[in-house]
């Protein structure tokens, strides 16, 4: 079995804590990205799953063996780096035949496993290029070649794109998930990139200063972030986040925003879940779950810029504490200056304890 638990996982470096008490359970042929800003200990993670750091307390396990003092060229781990690790004095064929060569695989299985790895990463016209000679693309992408070929039950990928330029990335993208669909390996995937783990991963991973902050779907952290970190990190742009304080009306709970209105009513779950609670909040949108509508029927709101992007239009309204985006698929034809009317779609609508900066949810 190639699940991984990590159970109460701690890394001290002297006083610093660089991953608070971390529990999270990696399912057998699952894609988990471990995703987070620069520092937020997403590789100190990954180096104990793979065995080139010692935890500080807390286990890993692999299946059900304790993996405490295994070294790292007994686990069964592939690990490949944000820089490529390949032999430059040797084609690209050598490279991908290292290592089964090295365990001492027949010649006939060898040519096998690197005509099909080669196939899968589209290295077949380049297999007798010497490495040398290839730009940082390729090589990335015959580093991948050469671990995937051990066919490891678990992959461990650190940043492997991080390097490699836009195009390049996203093709990777689905080369990545082919191959782990194929070999069905258990994988966990370290990025700072959102867009990498939402398009590749199976679940998600979010971390923030040593600290787990939520475990879910791509779906499930884009739609209900545990917290206004997930809601901001989460997204290109992230979640809209207005301050403002729960208010009764006489159309039910609603948030207060200040110099921009009352929102409208908020939804049931959301204002059963608020009612146990006083005081100032977020009201939480995406900038994609927005119309332009009728004054008084929205967040009526400066236009401050108009971002294009191919046919894609993200209008940033008002700003400081009040700045809002909005995204559209079309031009929506508004300019710097204009006033918009911006609603929200009221299921879209998340409602965060500005104290705690806990999502409000039933239950
Ligand atoms: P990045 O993508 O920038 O590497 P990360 O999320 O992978 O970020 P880590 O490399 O895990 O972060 O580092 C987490 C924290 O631990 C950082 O503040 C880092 O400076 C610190 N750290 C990592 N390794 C050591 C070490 N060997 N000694 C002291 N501090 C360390």
């Amino acid at each position: 079995m190639s699940t991984i638990h990590l159970q109460n996982l701690v890394k001290k470096f002297g006083d610093f804590t660089a991953l608070q008490t971390m529990d999270l359970a990696i399912a057998d042929g699952e894609f988990m990205a471990l995703l987070g800003p620069s520092g937020c200990g997403k590789s100190t993670t990954m180096n104990m799953i793979a065995g080139m750091e010692e935890p500080t307390s807390g286990k890993i396990l692999f299946g059900e063996r304790d993996m405490a003092g295994v070294p790292m060229g007994r686990r069964g781990v592939g690990f490949v780096f944000q820089n490529y690790a390949i032999f430059t004095h040797m084609s690209v064929r050598q490279n991908l035949a290292y290592g089964p060569k090295m365990r001492g695989a027949p010649k006939a299985e060898i040519d096998r496993r690197v005509g099909a790895i080669a196939e899968m990463l589209q290295l077949t016209p380049l297999l007798d290029r010497k490495a040398d000679r290839l730009s940082v693309n390729i090589l990335q992408r015959v580093a991948i070649g050469r671990s995937a070929i051990m066919e490891p039950a678990i992959f461990l990928l650190d940043e492997p794109l991080s390097n490699v330029d836009a195009a390049f990335r996203a093709v990777m993208r689905t080369e990545l998930k082919q191959l782990q669909r194929q070999f069905r390996q258990t994988m966990v995937y370290v990025t700072h990139d959102q867009l990498e783990a939402m398009t590749m991963a199976d679940r998600i991973a979010v971390m923030d200063h040593g600290v787990l902050q939520q475990v879910g779907t791509p779906l499930e952290v884009y739609n209900n972030p545990a917290n206004v970190f997930v809601a901001r990190f989460i997204g290109a742009p992230g979640m809209n986040l207005l301050k403002g304080w729960l208010a009764e009306s006489d159309r039910g709970l609603v948030v207060d925003l200040g110099p921009l209105g009352a929102t409208p009513p908020l939804p049931v779950e959301i204002a059963d879940a608020a009612s146990r609670m006083r005081g100032e909040v977020f009201y939480g949108f995406r900038p994609e779950q927005v119309t332009l509508a009728e004054s008084g029927r929205g967040l009526c709101m400066p236009v401050s810029f108009v971002e294009r992007i191919g046919a894609r239009t993200i209008i940033h309204l008002g700003d400081g504490e009040t700045a809002v985006k909005a995204v559209f698929d079309n031009d929506v034809g508004l300019a710097i200056g204009q006033t918009a009317v911006v609603a929200p779609a009221a299921e879209a609508v998340r409602v965060f304890d500005a104290a705690t900066g806990l999502a409000l949810r039933a239950g």
